[in-house]
């Protein structure tokens, strides 16, 4: 028996999963990952340590699954993205600690490009919408904080990489200096129509060509890791952005499948096929994983920030539950929120209202309203979050999807589950194995080496283990909607100056 093994590097976590022919795990191993706050909004990683943690998930995976090196025939990378690392090519060296996606210091930079006016061009571009989240501020950022860096970019001894990348070269002992597709789209700076980096948008941010990694389609030959590093050459076959790899984990491979992962917030992607579909709502045009350089499959994507994290405030802020599985129980024990509506914009709001301003509110309150019905409110926020962003997709991409593919911690509840059919009146279909991120990465490689024949035979693997029909009328639902969103009206413009 030979096995595909998928290096599932996370914000929070580097994890590890050997997976059989079947799609099945056969070992997982997971270290967490030190976040490092040097200042309020920043967020950085040491890339020694992604590299240490997540070399040391994939040597202990193939021990627990008592397997000897030579019996994997390809590993996947899949990546926290954004994240960004700049390293000296002459030693390996990072230059500065990895600027981590959540980072905001490059907000008034963002700001002045808007003012700028080059939030088209970016647009049209790069799908994307110009905020500190993506790489090219980052990258800029780097190479204006130290003095002089600049000046050795420019002599190309600099190498820029997102996770992904910077996983790659340790393990082929810096011979790779390579990304994929997906992980390039989210840099803002790459043509994702083109396939290629941009080079005015290299100019506008004075960033040399020369430290950006080649980009491949995500099922790829990159090379081979070295032996030393986990015991035999082994071909790295299969690269993709975290979310990415678990739309292809759940096997959406067809124009008009969607997936929610619900974590501690929500990613929706809708597989759009071979059309880039610019977003009037304020979502995301990127790159999903593809399998061939020919034939760039394109997604629109949108993120709620507080989803699973309503959850764990309700556990730790209000002292309401005891553990996060216990707001099932909780809020099951009343009918419903008895018309109290919590809006968790404790961050301000993203798609489609963008208000940085708003704030977390909770509203409807009378002397009957009870710790369940609080319980029940937070749980449905996720559900009506959820729905706005897949009604601005399908305003955005003009198609209706039949089913929602589901994942994440969240995803376990059932009745967040029957809510959430009940508001988009689809089926929301959970499937057997969850772990879709490192699935989607290890299917990647394994179609690359031919261990697994064709997308078809993937697809085929996808078990659902429940399904959730509709239950609510279109009156109720909208009723519930509307309800919502004059509640989500009552939370905007609150916070002062910020
Ligand atoms: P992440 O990858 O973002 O850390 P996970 O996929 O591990 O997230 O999911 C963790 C999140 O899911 C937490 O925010 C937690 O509050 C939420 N969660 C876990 N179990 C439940 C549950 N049974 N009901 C509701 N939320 C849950």
């Amino acid at each position: 028996m030979k096995y595909v093994l998928s290096l599932d590097q996370g914000t929070t976590s580097s994890r590890a999963i050997i997976f059989d022919q079947q799609g099945i795990a056969r070992s997982k191993v997971q270290k967490e990952l030190r976040q490092i706050y040097p200042q309020p909004g920043w967020v950085e990683h040491d890339p020694e340590l992604i590299w240490r943690s997540q070399v040391e998930c994939a040597r202990r995976a193939i021990t627990k699954a008592r397997l000897s090196p030579s019996d994997i025939v390809a590993i996947g990378i899949t990546n926290q993205r954004e994240t960004t690392i700049v390293w000296d090519r002459r030693n390996g060296q990072p230059v500065h600690n990895a600027i981590v996606w959540q980072d905001r210091r490059t907000a008034d930079c963002c700001e002045k490009l808007k003012r700028d006016g080059l939030t088209d061009l970016i647009q049209s571009r790069t799908g994307l919408v110009p905020d500190p989240y993506f790489s090219a501020t980052k990258i800029a950022w780097i190479l204006d904080s130290i003095p002089g860096l600049r000046m050795h970019a420019e002599r190309g001894e600099l190498a820029f990489g997102t996770v992904d990348t910077w996983l790659a070269w340790k393990l082929s002992n810096g011979a790779l200096h390579v990304t994929d597709v997906s992980n390039a789209s989210r840099t803002m700076l790459f043509d994702i129509h083109r396939g290629q980096w941009d080079a005015d948008l290299l100019e506008i941010f004075g960033i040399p060509e020369s430290m950006l990694p080649t980009v491949r389609p995500s099922a790829f030959l990159y090379g081979r890791s070295a032996a030393k590093i986990l015991g035999a050459e082994i071909p790295i076959a299969g690269i993709a952005g975290d979310q990415q790899a678990a739309l292809f984990g759940q096997a959406c491979h067809a124009p008009g499948m969607a997936k929610n992962t619900y974590g501690t917030g929500c990613f929706m992607l809708l597989n759009t096929g071979n059309h880039a579909i610019p977003s009037r709502n304020g979502l995301i045009t990127t790159c999903a994983a593809s399998i061939s350089s020919s034939k760039q499959q394109f997604a629109l994507e949108g993120s709620v920030f507080n989803a699973g994290a309503v959850i764990q405030w309700l556990r730790d802020g209000l002292r309401l539950i005891p553990t996060t599985p216990a707001v099932e129980k909780l809020a099951a024990s009343v009918q419903d929120s008895g018309d109290v509506f919590l809006v968790p914009a404790f961050t301000g709001l993203g798609a489609p209202y963008w208000d940085p301003l708003a704030r977390g509110t909770l509203i409807g309150l009378t002397r009957g309203t009870t710790g369940a019905h609080i319980a029940r409110a937070a749980l449905e926020s996720i559900a009506y979050q959820s729905t706005d962003l897949l009604q601005c997709m399908q305003r955005d991409a003009g198609i209706r999807i039949k089913e929602l593919r589901v994942d994440g911690g969240a995803s376990t509840n059932t009745l967040l589950m029957q809510f959430q059919a009940d508001l988009l009146g689809v089926a929301v279909s959970r499937p057997y194995i969850t772990e879709t991120t490192a699935l989607g990465a290890a299917y990647l490689a394994g179609l690359t080496t031919g261990y697994w024949k064709n997308r078809a035979s993937i697809a085929r693997q996808w078990k659902i283990e429940a399904r959730f029909e509709p239950r609510m009328t279109r009156a109720e639902v909208d009723e519930r909607m509307h309800r919502w969103r004059a509640a989500v009206e009552r939370s905007r413009n609150w916070a002062i100056n910020q």
